[in-house]
């Protein structure tokens, strides 16, 4: 391993220990007895051998007394990224499970997100989900919220506050026959995603970042997708939207625009297939279809909890990394039921196993490959490999210390392992979700919904049993954090 480092600010802390992550040319690379520097704008100024100690204190002037070793079985790898989540389907997060994708969305998911017009439910709802994937390792997200601007921005403050990087989207969906409150018209829609673009970029938050987010097609009239693509292409803002999760998705994106050859063509049509584009599921997606998502920069979000859920189809994870498109990991929360990247990674591996059951030849991913998909390969998919990612000189220190022997976890050590069998481990059996879930019921009555929430407490956590340490976002420690009471 080579010294590299960047001039930058005063290193404000340094790390010993062994470091994991990926780089563009390998999936795992295992940097041992190694030692890193963060600054105080919180990013990473050098990277060295731990026997280079003395001369990296002179250099970067810190005392190697103030060096934080880490234990033997512990290790930083990086944070974990979630590029589809719906933060306000969190509030059923674990329940709902039994439709398919449209059905679904008529009977638990707009009724649900319409209740986001009100700001202290939207508060009581965003402050979970945040603190629950920063809890889970998931350093950065992005959301989906909802059509409500004032909700939608209040999102973007709670991620700040706790220190989580984010994309936020309010929602926009001008087409909606089955909860017709929970629509906009296309004018409000288009007005109210520049008041929300405006109100959040002068905020300047400094993780937070504003993402046009067109529900999924057939939620948008062309006309409104047309106008999307114009606000994000003026702005140069990212995009989120939804393709190819569901065959009746596919038929229904048919009738309501056959001028259209593929669902592809109907994002791309309106100029919102780019670099900065982000498309969750794509189970159903065409090689050919693959290739405009390549010659564009779009990326995909693999979401196989979701898929899995709600019977949608299995992506071929294998087949997109071979058309060279940009892949991540996402939990789309709540058709997903796990708010955990850590479940995501075991899933993403779960369904190429199946692939590969029902096709000897199709070749398996490795976990190597599903823990540099959750990490670095999500930085690519939001166009953002060039701040986080892995532990890269110059880019931001986002994440996690993990103990594999935490006291009282849920995994056993035989004997010492060497750092890739920790991680290993850690992936297929770290602890990932804590015991506190908030329990929603919902209640039919006529065409009526009738809507119970109820909130039990954060249960104290041991705080030995877990194997996700601590967490740090461009150098802030955001877990455990005590004063914003996140344990
Ligand atoms: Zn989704």
């Amino acid at each position: 391993m080579a010294n590299s480092e960047c001039s930058s600010g005063p290193v404000t802390h340094v790390f010993r220990g062994t470091f994991i992550h990926s780089t563009p040319e390998t999936a795992l690379q295992v940097l041992e007895d190694a030692l890193l520097g963060v600054d105080t704008a919180g990013k990473i100024s050098f990277i060295g051998k731990g026997e280079n100690l003395l001369e990296l204190s002179q250099k970067f002037g810190f005392n190697p007394s103030d060096v934080n070793q880490l234990a033997q079985h512990e290790f930083f790898m990086p944070g974990m990224i979630d590029t589809h989540i719906h933060a306000s389907q969190y509030s059923y997060a674990g329940t709902a499970l039994d439709m398919p994708l449209l059905q679904w969305l008529n009977t638990y998911t707009f009724p649900v997100e319409s209740h986001f017009k009100d700001l202290e439910f939207a508060k009581k709802i965003y402050t979970q989900v945040v603190k629950r994937t920063l809890r889970n390792g998931t350093t950065t997200a992005c959301y989906f919220a909802t059509i409500h601007t004032d909700a939608s921005l209040l999102l973007g403050q709670i991620a700040n506050d706790f220190g989580q990087r984010a994309l936020v989207g309010k929602v926009c969906m001008d087409r909606n026959n089955s909860v017709k409150h929970y629509r906009e018209t296309v004018q409000e829609s288009v007005d109210e995603t520049h008041r929300f673009i405006k109100e959040l970029l002068n905020k300047k938050y400094p993780l937070v970042k504003p993402v046009v987010t067109p529900r999924f097609a057939p939620s948008c009239t062309e006309a409104l997708l047309e106008q999307l693509g114009t606000i994000a292409k003026n702005n140069n803002l990212h995009i989120q939207s939804h393709i190819s999760e569901n065959i009746d998705e596919l038929k229904l994106v048919k009738e309501l625009f056959p001028d259209s050859e593929t669902y592809t063509d109907v994002y791309h049509k309106f100029n919102l297939l780019t670099d900065k584009t982000i498309m969750a599921h794509g189970c159903h997606l065409s090689d050919k279809e693959l290739t405009v998502f390549r010659e564009t920069g779009t990326s995909l979000s693999h979401c196989p909890n979701s898929n899995v859920s709600l019977c949608s189809g299995i992506l071929d994870a294998r087949n997109v990394l071979n058309h060279k498109v940009k892949l991540g990991l996402g939990t789309d929360v709540a058709g997903g039921y796990s708010s955990s990247i850590l479940d995501a990674v075991r899933r993403t591996l779960d369904a190429s196993k199946v692939l590969t059951i029902q096709n000897p030849q199709h070749q398996t991913l490795t976990f190597e490959e599903v823990f540099r998909l959750a990490t670095l390969g999500g930085s690519q998919a939001l166009s953002l490999d060039d701040q986080i990612g892995n532990f890269e000189v110059g880019k931001d220190f986002d994440a996690l210390r993990v103990n594999v022997a935490a006291r009282g976890g849920p995994i056993d050590l035989v004997q010492c392992k060497e750092p890739k069998i920790l991680l290993e481990k850690f992936l297929n059996l770290g602890k990932c979700q804590f015991s506190a879930y908030l329990i929603v019921v919902f209640k039919h009555k006529a065409n009526h919904l009738t809507f119970y929430s109820l909130f039990p407490p954060i249960c104290p956590l041991k705080g030995d049993d877990r194997n996700i340490v601590e967490v740090f976002v461009a150098g802030r420690k955001v877990v455990p954090c005590e004063d914003l009471a996140l344990e």
